[in-house]
């Protein structure tokens, strides 16, 4: 399988479709899910081209893990929550649908479960959340 340069992450990095970003390093960007399953659900990629588990490098995997673990550290601040879920399809048998490596980060409280794929959220609290997720990584 080959990388698709027309996927819609990829569009995202380029600026031709918007997002709600949350943070970014030379290597990395991270982005608020349009589909939250948990408040604070976002989405880290390399900047580089990657489908997935399978075809990343060594190098694009430690950038992505780094900031995973930036931004999993500011969304426990941000939403007071008690825990994380990091998440990782590969190819559509593994349940992916967008074919540019991303690891999605939920924040999780006790006792609440996730909430099912597949449904817009609210964009203005999306956009408040990117925003908290911001604030804590910049405290
Ligand atoms: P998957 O490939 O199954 O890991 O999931 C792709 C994820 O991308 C889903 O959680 C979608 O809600 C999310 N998604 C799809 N389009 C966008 C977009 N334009 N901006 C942000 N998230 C998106």
């Amino acid at each position: 399988m080959s990388y698709d340069p027309e996927n819609i992450f990829a569009k995202i990095l380029r600026a031709e479709i918007p997002s709600f970003k949350v943070y970014e390093d030379e290597d990395t960007y991270c982005f608020m899910d349009i589909m939250p399953r948990s408040d604070g659900h976002c989405l880290v990629i390399p900047k580089t081209p990657c489908r997935n588990i399978l075809d990343a490098s060594p190098a694009q995997l430690a950038a992505c893990m780094a900031t995973v673990n930036k931004v999993a550290n500011a969304c426990m601040k941000a939403f007071d929550a008690d825990g994380i879920t990091l998440q990782q399809y590969s190819e559509a048998a593994g349940g992916q649908e967008v074919f540019h490596l991303h690891f999605h980060i939920l924040p999780r409280h006790e006792g609440v479960a996730t909430r099912p794929p597949g449904k817009m959220g609210d964009m203005d609290q999306i956009k408040a959340h990117a925003e908290a997720i911001a604030a804590a990584l910049a405290a």
